[in-house]
């Protein structure tokens, strides 16, 4: 399909694409089958500028656009989608720190998180909550010289391996506060990894916040008001799931089409069939609109920042569901090979089944979009 962005995008998706291709296919199954985070990525995500390349370069990033950030998002999930999300919690979180942090907690924070020295994690959902603050249990009490976290956080990304991150705690005055976290000390621990239907491999584990004693200087700017922040952070969040989303969808396009010119029935190949002919428009159709829309969220993060709730809210709806039904007419084109462990699409499915459910589900991000509904007059 033609390509209307700019020559040095299309040039720098190349260059993403063939870095994925020789130093993340070979680790699919590591991630997928063994469950483990390949430690040996994080140089090679680094040198792409993964982890921060929309930052400015005096706070460690790579002087990029949101638009170029998608792209590589893609690129990487075409081949691991599972990668993709490790690298996007440390954008996340050094955002976090951005909105909520003072200038000395920026400069001194942010930078490790971006050149992807240190590994971020994000710390809101909890065993009762994954979306409404009023429902955090994780508290947090002042001590002579700082602060005292006690709490359980679950399902948090990179959470086996992390060394620092940013944890949503009720304060004193029962509001949301936002605290940084490191993970060093008996104090803060992670269970087993939690095994899911996709996504292996990326540390994925609750957390456990026994009584870490932090100082006062890791409370994020002042105490109260932060669930404004978690939302705000999301927008990158989001952005990067839908980046994956398309990045699972032209792969799943591309395993169709192989399959479908190389199975034969009835002494022809599949792709002669005009059924087949049906999947595969379709999915063409359906990846490019989602593309189209990836690029405009990213365009509308790089001209209004965070304060772009409701245009990433509906990407991320539109594309999220999209992928799952591009991902399942890859399936369906391979018949039961689909479903088998034989065949990657069988990984794309339960990996695009993923993106749609976490940072919020479909129906959290359509309360969301509704605030774009509420301007019309
Ligand atoms: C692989 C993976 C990685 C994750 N990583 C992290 C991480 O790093 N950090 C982190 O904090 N969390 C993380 N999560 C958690 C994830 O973001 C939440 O699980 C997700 O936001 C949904 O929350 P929930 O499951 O608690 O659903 P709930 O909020 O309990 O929702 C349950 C159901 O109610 C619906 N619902 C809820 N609220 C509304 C509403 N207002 N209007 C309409 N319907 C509603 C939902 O759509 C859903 O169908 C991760 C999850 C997964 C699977």
């Amino acid at each position: 399909m033609h390509s209307t962005l700019p020559a040095e995008l299309e040039e720098f998706r190349q260059s993403c694409r063939r870095t994925a291709e020789k130093h993340f296919r070979p680790l699919i199954d590591k991630m997928d089958r063994d469950h483990e985070f390949p430690h040996e990525a994080r140089p090679v995500l680094a040198e792409l500028g993964a982890y921060g390349l929309p930052y400015p370069s005096e706070l460690g990033g790579g002087d990029g656009s949101w638009l170029a950030w998608a792209i590589l998002h893609e690129e990487v999930a075409r081949v691991l989608p599972a990668l993709g999300i490790h690298f996007q919690v440390n954008t996340v979180v050094a955002g976090a720190l951005q909105d909520a942090g003072t200038d000395e907690q920026i400069q001194r924070w942010v930078p490790p998180l971006l050149r992807g020295e240190v590994t971020g994690f994000f710390g809101f959902t909890e065993p009762d909550t994954g979306s409404d603050p009023e429902n955090l249990k994780t508290r947090a009490t002042r001590t002579d010289d700082g602060w005292r976290i006690n709490g359980h956080k679950r399902w948090i990304t990179n959470a086996t391996h992390a060394d620092v991150g940013v944890v949503f705690a009720k304060d004193p005055d029962d509001d949301v506060s936002l605290f940084l976290v490191p993970t060093e000390g008996p104090q803060v621990h992670a269970e087993s990894p939690t095994e899911m239907l996709g996504l292996g491999g990326t540390g994925l584990a609750d957390l456990h916040l026994d009584d870490v004693e932090i100082p006062a200087d890791h409370l994020l700017g002042s105490t109260g008001g932060q669930f404004k922040t978690l939302k705000r952070a999301m927008t990158t969040g989001k952005l990067g799931l839908s980046a994956m989303s398309v990045g699972i969808m032209q792969a799943s396009l591309e395993e169709a089409v192989r399959y479908a010119r190389h199975r034969e029935q009835r002494g022809h190949p599949i792709i002669d069939f005009q059924a087949i002919h049906h999947l595969l428009a379709e999915m063409v159709s359906q990846l490019e609109a989602s593309r189209q829309m990836l690029y405009w969220g990213a365009r509308c993060k790089d001209e209004k920042g965070s304060d772009t709730i409701p245009e990433i809210a509906s990407t991320k709806l539109f594309v999220t569901q999209t992928a799952v039904e591009v991902a399942r007419m890859a399936v369906s084109v391979h018949g039961v090979y689909g479903i088998s462990k034989e065949t990657p699409v069988e990984r794309m499915f339960r990996d695009a089944k993923m993106y749609e459910l976490l940072e919020g589900t479909s129906e959290v991000q359509r309360e969301l979009v509704m605030r774009a509904i509420d301007e019309i007059k």
